[in-house]
């Protein structure tokens, strides 16, 4: 029996059934929104069109909705409270992807040209990919630029009536996943009330990450590529044409490491011995908020990936490797640092390397997938940073080291070693 009159009966029974298919997202991996307009603001808005579930119905069976909707409408009454001016916000935290403004703000036509028909707008993409789209915005309101990082509750622009509108409003849209069009307000609200005011959680913030240095030559796997915890929040892309995975933020739980060296010098990063698409991104900044790209390597397939740049002595960075989509595979990562440390005018007896400093690899055993994916304690990670009663001898070690060997020896490897992967 064809299961079509059922379908006919029971009208959202399409829409539940597109909620529960397999293979889309979890709940648990949906980005999650607050209602776009700030505390203040939010109390002039209200529904007047809900996105289109198909065959004119809504999320509650209901109509309010128009053909083809693929947004929420949120209506604020009069041009005199667009003149007043009425706030609208990040609904969830993301890189703005794109704007536009300067649009005519006042139509009642329906069809003025100009930002797609959304007239002036703002995009934002979110930690799972998804993306929101706020339009018909008061012209001259935007006020954030592509590549801007926001938060959630964050002022966008302004509401107003550019674009194909006939009224000061918000048109609020998702997209990219069919479960987030679904249903993803973290608070819905009774039917044609608003959705809630409060920010979804923020995303994972930083796993205790350990060191690499100059040298190392790690033989790893990542277990948790990006596509499985839905959670990689970094990138060196365009952020207006990459993908949904490059977005400029760090903050785990991917496969990475802190480095830095305590000479300004060129280091070379290298990603080998793969069997499937792994990329390399170098960031910058404090282990838990490293949101500065500087580089990455991004070749297709199962190609060696390089990174040469100019380390700045002192300076924290963040080495990711990244599992595009399905990529699981093991791989091999190699540190090599080009500098040497000056002259010594008057020289001084150099401390002997002890044995076991130089024997061993550098907390190699810290760098298991369990600890690098487990917990979220920032502190923790700082902790095991070189305390400057630690770096002293550390900075004699190396100096003597590199008295020891000098540069005609390119083997600087300090340790090989393996870490053994659950
Ligand atoms: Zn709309």
């Amino acid at each position: 029996m064809s299961s079509l009159p059922l379908l006919r009966a029971f009208p959202c029974l399409s829409a539940l059934l597109l909620i529960m298919a397999p293979g889309l997202p979890s709940s648990a991996s949906a980005q999650s929104f607050r209602f776009p307009s700030s505390d203040a603001h939010a109390q002039y808005f209200y529904v007047t069109a809900y996105f289109d579930h198909g065959s004119l119905t809504d999320w509650s069976c209901g109509n309010d909705t128009y053909a083809g909707h693929r947004g929420n409408d949120f209506g604020m009454g009069s041009w005199t409270g667009m003149d007043e001016g009425r706030d609208i916000v990040a609904a969830a935290e993301g890189v703005v992807i794109d704007t536009h403004d300067g649009e005519f703000d006042q139509c009642t036509s329906g069809d003025c040209a100009g930002g797609g028909g959304f007239g002036n707008h703002v995009r934002i993409r979110h930690a799972n990919g998804e993306t929101s789209i706020y339009a018909h915005l008061k012209q001259w309101s935007v006020s954030v630029s592509i590549g801007d990082w926001v938060s959630c509750g964050q002022l966008l622009g302004q509401a107003g009536s550019s674009g194909y509108s006939t009224g000061p409003h918000l048109h609020f849209e998702r997209r990219d996943t069919a479960a987030a069009r679904a249903g993803s307000w973290l608070d819905q609200g009774s039917y044609q009330d608003l959705p809630g005011l409060q920010c979804d959680a923020p995303v994972a913030d930083c796993a205790p990450i350990s060191a690499l240095s100059c040298g190392d030559r790690l033989y790893f796997r990542n277990d948790d590529p990006a596509s499985q915890n839905l959670r990689a929040f970094y990138g060196c892309s365009d952020p207006a044409d990459s993908g949904p995975y490059d977005l400029y933020r760090y903050t785990g739980p991917e496969v990475s490491w802190r480095f830095a060296t305590n000479l300004d010098e060129e280091v070379s990063l290298r990603l080998t011995d793969m069997s499937a698409d792994l990329d390399l991104y170098l960031l910058r900044g404090p282990s838990c908020d490293a949101r500065v790209c500087e580089t990455a390597s991004t070749e297709g397939s199962n190609l060696d990936e390089n990174i040469s740049f100019d380390a700045e002595s002192g300076t924290e960075y963040i080495v990711v490797v990244d599992g595009w989509r399905e990529a699981v595979s093991y791989f091999t990562l190699s540190v090599e640092c080009g500098g040497e440390w000056p002259e010594d005018p008057t020289p001084s007896p150099s401390p002997e390397p002890s044995p076991s400093s130089s024997s061993t690899p550098t907390e190699v055993a810290d760098t298991t997938p369990t600890e690098v994916g487990s917990g979220c304690d920032c502190s923790a990670a700082h902790q095991t940073l070189p305390a400057p009663v630690l770096l002293l001898p550390l900075l004699l070690i190396l100096r003597a080291r590199r008295q020891i060997e000098p540069r005609q020896n390119p083997d600087r490897e300090r340790a090989t070693s393996q870490a053994a992967i659950r």
